[in-house]
């Protein structure tokens, strides 16, 4: 399977491409390298990937380039580039939000709509559901984002469902719920916290600590990514790790693995939904999707590959 992923160089678009690669795909990656943040851990995230013969590489915006090259001979599109972050997604920022999440998703579409697709992979996000008023949360509720960055990845998701039903573009919308594991973008919680045990800083924990989130580990994300191009589905569905836990819960775990924390208390802002909890039935059955890590093992994996990374930032 050709398969072009965009986003290759982020923490779940590398994983992807690996997993697409071990799997005996041919991948062509495209990620634009923004400084959301620092740019060079997206080099060092394709640098275990460009040694492979099936993996080609591409620094390009999806604003800014002749997608038709680049999509040539395309049979799945994952789209994953895009900007994450809720908290960051207010105010003068949202202009970057709708650029990099609804307009390049809209650019991708329509450079995507005449191609011969197998099937275009959208990573959506759990944030489009906001405050949801059912846990587990099923597809079929109405989702109301409670921050910008939900509002735009609800609109391009409409977006994907819109270029499906007016061009026939085999679209799947995944509504990814927090991802971790290796190499998690530095601006999450469990990085953040990892790095805090590991380095004995303060933890900035927002909000009380009883918010619950539906963590979802990445080998989970891109296993259903994979699954869900190669079923015959198309739509919405979640992907979640299917047993939310707390805040206070995943700080006690790191301290089991990883040692004490200290945690610096905030107030929570706006534009956190207050719990997250998937429904995955539908992608169970669509496309067999069975997350497979807990939290425990999870969180293991990435104390052991931040130890192993900051050895090497010591050697
Ligand atoms: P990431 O920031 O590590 O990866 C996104 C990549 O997209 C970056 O490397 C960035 O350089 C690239 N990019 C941004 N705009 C681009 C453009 N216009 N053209 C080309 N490349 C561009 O983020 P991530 O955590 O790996 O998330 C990947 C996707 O999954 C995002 O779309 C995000 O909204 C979605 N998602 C993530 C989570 C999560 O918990 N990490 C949860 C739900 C949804």
């Amino acid at each position: 399977m050709r398969a072009v992923v965009t986003g290759a160089a982020g923490f779940i678009g590398s994983h992807l491409c690996a997993h697409l690669l071990a799997a005996g795909d041919t991948v062509v990656g495209i990620d634009a390298h923004t400084d959301y943040y620092d740019p060079s851990l997206k080099a060092r995230n394709l640098r275990a990937l460009t040694p492979h013969p099936a993996f080609t590489s591409h620094r390009a915006d999806l604003l800014e380039t002749d997608l038709g090259a680049l999509l040539d001979r395309a049979e799945v599109i994952y789209h994953l580039a895009g900007q994450p972050g809720v908290r960051p997604s207010w105010g003068v920022e949202f202009s970057r939000y709708a650029h990099r999440n609804l307009l390049a998703t809209q650019a991708l579409a329509e450079a995507a709509r005449e191609l011969p697709l197998r099937k275009f992979v959208y990573a959506s996000s759990s944030s489009v559901y906001g405050d949801a008023p059912a846990f587990p949360t099923p597809e079929t509720v109405c989702p109301r984002p409670v921050s910008p960055y939900g509002v735009t990845k609800l609109a391009a998701e409409h977006v994907c469902e819109l270029y499906r039903t007016a061009y026939g573009l085999p679209s799947v919308s995944l509504r990814l719920f927090t991802v971790y594991g290796p190499r998690q973008r530095p601006d999450m919680a469990f990085a953040r916290l990892i790095d805090a045990a590991l380095t004995g800083e303060p933890f900035p924990l927002h909000g009380d600590g009883e918010q619950t989130r539906d963590f979802t580990y990445v080998q989970d994300v891109v296993t259903a990514m994979r699954a869900a191009a190669h079923s015959g589905f198309t739509g919405v569905a979640n992907v979640g790790g299917g047993r939310p836990v707390s805040m206070k819960q995943a700080i006690a775990t790191v301290e089991q693995l990883a040692g004490p924390v200290t945690v610096d208390a905030r107030p929570g802002g706006p534009g956190e939904a207050r719990h997250t909890g998937a429904d995955i039935t539908l992608a169970e059955r669509e496309f067999g999707y069975r997350p497979r890590t807990d939290l425990y093992d999870g969180l293991a994996d990435m104390v052991r590959y931040a130890r192993t990374w900051r050895r090497c930032l010591d050697d």
